[in-house]
């Protein structure tokens, strides 16, 4: 368990298919594709913190 340097909330961090680690939420979620397949996972910190945008800066085009 870490904690994000942004907001202070509690994420772990789970390798992508890609090989990259990504900060998720600790909270597991149900979620429903856009092709319609239920799965179970988390969802990506960058999406609920509030200081995302200064991690995002550089490296998006
Ligand atoms: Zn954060």
């Amino acid at each position: 368990m870490s904690k994000c340097r942004g907001c202070g909330a509690e994420i772990q961090w789970i390798k992508t298919d890609s090989g990259k680690a990504m900060p998720v939420d600790m909270k597991k979620q149900t979620i429903v594709t856009a092709s319609g397949q239920v799965v179970n996972g988390f969802t990506s910190h960058f999406a609920t913190c509030p200081q995302a945008n200064n991690f995002r800066k550089g490296n998006q085009p």
